[in-house]
């Protein structure tokens, strides 16, 4: 095991007076002893490189899509500043039809092969501005689910501006997972995401969310701007509001230097708080806090990423008009329509090859990099024209946070491992 210690990224470190080696090439933590730690030390001047240990080979890229994006309406009624989508619209304002929608369920079904699961998940734009599609897609998907044997799951990202109660009714009863986009307080929010004609859209999100909210079905997302950037006094607001848990992401394109380094304080005082829940046994508080809870079972899963995230490998967004895309951010885009209803994926396997962790040279030097998977693919070509390089802000952001959390990690007993990762 020594031997396989010594790599020239291997991070060692110290945690209440224990060592640690965190073997990138692995994505495994080990615990060592001091000895240990003095001879990696000495030797790893002439290690080779981490890719000399043999690693599971990417993901095939014949694995079935089992979750597809459905984009039921390209229209908006909100004016997000940080929109990547141009108001909601893609570029190709429209709806999707009913036909449209049941074929894209229908090409999920027909390829899912033996998988016991797929999901289907409703955007935009605001997805509650074609309700019947919804309606549809939800019947349809059931009787198909009955039909196949395939268990389906729904979720939808909305404004929540348009939720009511017949349509909160039927997202309850469908067991349809609802994630809402809201920023924070009205201050932070309103200045992210008005409405279109410049007023806030806070007072109605709150308003028209508080049956949801307070059965407690209802999750937030918040994009993170100059407007936001001390974040975790924004998560405390939502999780008081009722959330049952909270994730948020800069937008990367808007966020200033000084914006990253508050984002960064306000990353550690969360990290301060997990460890303190943690300590006090308080897991599902602490799993509330999605960004971090979900980069801690990283380490926890030893999984190494193949790919940043299943874009493309086993999920793909289907536009308004049944071009096939590999999520949602991408759609408009035509350099990445990977195939379309009646035509298949004739360009998915290219994507995924393209899109892996092993293809980006930069990330290969990398000590995250099984951690990470190498940034979203969307802000990488956003931020640098090509799926291989990522953003440089979100590099250093990414690692500093794992770099910590590691050391929580390690601080943790195996039953709090056990409590806050149930098998
Ligand atoms: S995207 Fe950045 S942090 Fe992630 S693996 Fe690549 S270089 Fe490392
Ligand atoms: S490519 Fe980026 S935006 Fe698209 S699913 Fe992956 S992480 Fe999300």
């Amino acid at each position: 095991m020594l031997d396989q210690l010594v790599q020239p990224d291997t991070r060692l470190f110290a945690v209440e007076g224990r060592d640690f080696a965190y073997l990138p090439a692995r994505n495994a933590l080990f615990e060592i002893d001091a000895e240990d730690r003095i001879a990696i030390e000495a030797a790893r001047g002439n290690a080779r490189p981490a890719d000399a240990i043999p690693v599971p080979a990417p993901a095939a890229p014949a694995r079935p899509v089992l979750s597809l994006t459905l984009m039921v309406v390209q229209e908006c009624n909100l004016a997000c500043l940080y929109c990547y989508g141009g108001e909601g619209e893609y570029k190709n304002r429209g709806r999707m039809s009913v036909e449209t929608a049941l074929a894209s369920v229908d090409h999920l079904f027909d390829r899912a092969g033996n998988a016991p699961e797929v999901s289907i998940t409703f955007f935009g734009g605001e997805p509650l501005l074609n309700w019947p599609v919804v309606e549809a897609v939800v019947g349809h998907a059931r009787a198909r689910e009955a039909e196949t044997g395939i268990r389906v799951g729904f979720s939808m990202t909305c404004n929540g501006t348009l939720l009511d109660a017949a349509k909160s009714d039927f997202l309850v009863a469908n067991r349809v997972s609802v994630l809402i986009s809201i920023d924070g307080d009205a201050a932070a929010h309103d200045g992210n995401r008005p409405q279109k004609g410049g007023r806030g859209s806070h007072a109605q999100i709150v308003s028209k969310t508080e049956p949801l909210r307070n059965a407690r079905k209802l999750s937030a997302r918040a994009t993170v701007t100059p407007n936001n950037a001390a974040i975790d006094r924004q998560v405390d607001h939502l999780l008081k509001l009722g959330f049952r848990g909270v994730a948020f992401s800069p937008a990367l394109d808007m966020m200033t230097p000084e914006a990253f380094a508050e984002l960064d304080a306000a990353y550690d005082r969360l990290i301060d708080r997990f460890a303190g829940l943690v300590e006090a046994g308080q897991f599902a508080q602490a799993a509330r806090l999605r960004n971090i809870y979900a980069l801690l079972e990283r380490i926890h899963s030893g999984r190494r990423k193949t790919h940043f995230c299943g874009a493309g490998t086993n999920m793909m967004a289907v536009d308004k008009d049944g071009e096939f895309y590999p999520c949602h951010r991408f759609v408009g885009d035509k350099r990445f329509v990977l195939g379309g209803l009646g035509r298949g994926e004739e360009k998915r396997a290219a994507f995924i090859a393209e899109s892996a962790i092993d293809a980006r040279d930069h990330c290969g030097q990398c000590w995250a990099r099984n951690l990470c998977g190498g940034g979203c693919h969307h802000e990488n070509v956003a931020s640098n024209g090509t799926l291989a390089l990522p953003n440089a802000d979100y590099c250093r952001s990414t690692r500093s946070q794992l770099d910590r959390l590691l050391k929580v990690y390690a601080a943790m007993t195996p039953a709090q491992r056990e409590d806050l990762f149930p098998a």
